[in-house]
């Protein structure tokens, strides 16, 4: 995106590029609960991750010990999702910040 010789300029995140960042490799979705174990190091404390700006309730599920993230809907949807709030943020630094854990 940045041309020779222009300043750079930072772009605002898409749906697609947070997508990229949250890391999000496993393709199998958990619609209405997170999975009872992690599905890669077996932690039975996977919990919904809420974006501000997204939907109310979780978008994903992610694991409190490893820190794997895994699938409630779509890749598609995630990231159609997430494409709502790009207008909230410009850029990452603030990104943790936005997220809210829900309790169990
Ligand atoms: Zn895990």
């Amino acid at each position: 995106m940045v041309q020779e010789g222009s300043s750079h300029i930072t772009l605002p995140d898409t749906g697609e590029t947070i997508y990229t960042k949250l890391e999000i490799n496993s393709t199998k979705r958990w619609k209405n609960s997170p999975p009872d174990n992690c599905p890669d190091c077996g932690h039975t404390d996977v919990q919904g991750v809420e974006i501000l700006g997204a939907i109310d309730g979780p978008l994903f599920w992610e694991c409190s010990k490893c820190g794997d993230r895994f699938l409630r809907f779509t890749k598609k949807t995630t990231i159609a999702y997430l494409d709502k709030t790009k207008d909230l943020y410009i850029d990452l630094e603030g990104f943790d910040r936005i997220w809210e854990q829900i309790p169990n």
